[in-house]
């Protein structure tokens, strides 16, 4: 019959509808908007793994948050300056891996910052005083935390130390996400937290397209890439911010000098996998263009896109390269 081929072929198209069902879903966490996207077929269990995902990063930022109270991170803060303290492996495993970051960024990458960070209050336009710069700035140290690995403890070797994960807790969320996801099987999907974005496969029969925002105009993109697989993190300056006397106070912190870095407005890093995207992105924000682009090309499967405080775009010279 004439007619039955283009009607098998319909029916085929419809039936391979009823399967690749996306899943999306977006909700607040951690003080900023998550999302999730993924494709599957079966569509009692993509809701169930949409909870799954919305209670992860929920349980991290209970965990983690310095300004929960009960967090084990505002406990450790507390009292780790007594004595050592028995950590979590996962919260263990992220100061570890912290403190290898600041070895690898010559100490810009310093979740000690917070010893001067946490008198900043960028919703109130405060910041420390001059007095409280000059007594705390050289609380910020990270070889004043001491792990611990046999018993999974944490010290800090100095009374005014505290400690922030705010510049890697992020990645880490996207990370455990993206594994509960390919524990479950999915191939093709998309977590983000903020700045942070994991994706795994493809947007169907496309890559997927990451836009990157321009710093100092949101309606407008710097960048819009086709990715796959692949962790990608932006952080800014325009994210938490005040201004005073003309001077721009926000959340992104040279340990040097306990003050804002203001090198760079937006610096964007790709990677393999989120949590190390998000300290890097952090990290190269506060080394600038010279320090950061000469740290990232000497890495294997990192990339990056930075715009200086002149508005500036630089790209690590895997991206300028022919190939
Ligand atoms: P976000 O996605 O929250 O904008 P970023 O990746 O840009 O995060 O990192 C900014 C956060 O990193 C700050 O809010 C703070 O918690 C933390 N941070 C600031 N300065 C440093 C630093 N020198 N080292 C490590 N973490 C930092
Ligand atoms: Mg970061």
């Amino acid at each position: 019959m004439k007619t039955s081929i283009p009607l098998a072929f319909i029916l085929l198209i419809l039936s391979f509808q009823v399967h690749a069902k996306w899943f999306s879903h977006q909700f607040e966490t951690m003080g900023t908007l998550a999302k999730v996207e993924f494709e599957l077929s079966d569509e009692k269990s993509g809701q169930k793994i949409v909870n799954q995902v919305v209670a992860e990063m929920e349980r991290i930022n209970q965990a983690m948050s310095p300004y929960i109270e009960s967090s084990e991170l505002s406990k450790l803060n507390r009292s780790a300056a007594k004595a050592p303290q028995k950590v979590s492996k996962e919260l263990f495993d992220l100061v570890a891996r912290s403190l290898e970051i600041s070895e690898l960024t010559h100490g810009a990458f310093d979740i000690s910052f917070s010893s001067i960070g946490y008198l900043y209050d960028y919703r109130h336009s405060k910041k420390p005083s001059e007095s409280q710069l000059a007594e705390l700035k050289s609380a910020i140290n990270y070889r004043n935390i001491h792990l611990d690995k046999e018993k999974q403890t944490i010290f800090f070797d100095d009374k005014r130390l505290k400690i922030d994960l705010g510049g890697i807790g992020k990645g880490h969320a996207v990370d455990r996400c993206i594994q509960l996801l390919q524990r479950e099987g999915i191939h093709n999907g998309f977590v983000n937290a903020g700045g942070d974005t994991r994706i795994i496969g493809r947007k169907t029969d496309r890559p997927w397209y990451i836009g990157i925002r321009h710093p100092r105009d949101e309606s407008k993109l710097i960048a819009n890439l086709p990715l796959e697989d692949v962790a990608l993190s932006t952080s800014g300056d325009y994210e938490r911010f005040f201004e005073a006397d003309g001077i721009r106070y926000h959340h992104i912190i040279d340990p040097k000098t306990g003050d804002s870095a203001r090198a760079i407005q937006s610096a964007t890093i790709l990677a393999d996998d989120s949590t190390f995207a998000d300290a890097l992105s952090t990290s190269i924000f506060i080394l600038g263009v010279k320090d950061g682009m000469a740290l990232v090309n000497q890495l294997e499967n990192v990339s990056a896109i930075m715009v200086d405080n002149k508005g500036k775009m630089f790209l690590s010279s895997d991206l300028t390269q022919a190939n």
